[in-house]
């Protein structure tokens, strides 16, 4: 794709938007930034401390997400960064535009608009049990074992999950004096020495692989669970770590994907659609982190520069 004067739409403000944004505007190349949540995206969902994005260790990614938020805000100061973000705006569909080379976004409001190119930085989002009783139950359940287990110490729990974040969820409950049940509908994925930890342990508890979560039925104070065995237990709180799908906005073609759904994309970050670049945890990666994520927006950024030149 060439054009003299590229204007980009930037879709996400994690770590992957927000460095793409930086690197746009040292690069001068017009640009928005579409968030619909909050800037900093799965950051405020990381309540583990991070210590391997040197040099500093965070107490948690809340903490992260808001020097990086900080950090935006300043260099408009230091800098004159020019460039248009909305916040709460959900691009909901990409349509190829019928004017121009280029895509129109239509955000949640209805509002059109045209971009020469499209970062598609919409990460993931937790995976969800789709059985009866789920919605109703919200209160219920947690994806973090960091952040709750302080708040159900000694009391009974369920994980429904069988990877590393489902028995790193099961340690740390477990260091909170929790009666753990695991289950998990098949072979437990997670790293060997996590699963020798729980099978060791005389508080938790893993059910036959393959039993699984059909009913969740809640009661005054815990969760009445039905599996698929015909029984079921009351818990305090259930942990749903059956893991994250990618999220990508409705579009007018067919990307290529991985078996996961996960955009796949070229050195440059481009997808199989020309104009269309995947940055961070949204597109195929053998590592889904912050380095990653900033990384990606660099690169994606750089690469527009160089294929609009004329
Ligand atoms: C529990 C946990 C612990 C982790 N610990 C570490 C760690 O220690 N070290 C490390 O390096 N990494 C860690 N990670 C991974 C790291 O957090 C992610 O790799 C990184 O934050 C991904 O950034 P991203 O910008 O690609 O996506 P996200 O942060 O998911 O950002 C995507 C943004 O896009 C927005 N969005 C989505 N769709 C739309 C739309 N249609 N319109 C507008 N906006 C949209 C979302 O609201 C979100 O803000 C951890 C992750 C988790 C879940």
């Amino acid at each position: 794709m060439k054009s003299s004067s590229p204007k980009v739409a930037i879709i996400g403000a994690g770590c992957a938007g927000i460095s793409a944004h930086i690197w746009l505007c040292e690069l001068h190349i017009s640009h928005t930034l579409f968030e619909g949540k909050k800037m900093g995206g799965m950051l405020h969902r990381v309540h583990n401390r991070i210590e391997n994005y040197p040099p500093e260790h965070y107490e948690n990614g809340k903490v992260l997400a808001e020097k990086l938020c900080n950090y935006v805000t300043r260099r408009v100061i230091r800098k004159g960064d020019k460039a248009d973000i909305f916040i709460e705006e959900d691009i909901v569909s990409i349509e190829k535009s019928a004017e121009e080379k280029g895509f129109t976004l239509r955000s949640h409001t209805g509002q059109r608009r045209f971009f020469s190119h499209v970062l598609l930085a919409t990460g993931t989002r937790y995976r969800q049990l789709d059985i009866e009783g789920y919605a109703q139950s919200a209160s219920f359940i947690s994806q973090s074992t960091t952040f709750t287990a302080p708040s159900v110490a000694g009391e009974k729990v369920l994980i429904v999950g069988g990877g590393d974040a489902a028995l790193e969820g099961a340690r740390i409950l477990l260091e909170h004096s929790c009666d753990v049940v695991l289950c998990s509908r098949s072979k437990y994925r997670a790293r060997p020495e996590f699963v020798k930890q729980i099978t060791k342990s005389d508080s938790a508890r893993m059910l036959d692989i393959g039993i699984q979560v059909v009913r969740f039925q809640p009661e005054a104070d815990v969760l009445r669970v039905v599996f698929s065995d015909g029984k079921s237990e009351s818990f305090k709180k259930v942990f749903v770590r059956i893991g994250v799908d990618p999220v990508v906005p409705e579009l007018f073609g067919e990307m290529k994907k991985d078996m996961r759904g996960y955009l796949r994309t070229d050195s440059n970050c481009e997808t199989s659609i020309p104009g269309i670049f995947a940055i961070g945890d949204v597109s195929v990666a053998p590592l889904q982190s912050i380095a990653t994520a900033i990384g990606d927006g660099g690169r994606a950024a750089k690469a527009i520069q160089i294929l609009t030149q004329l």
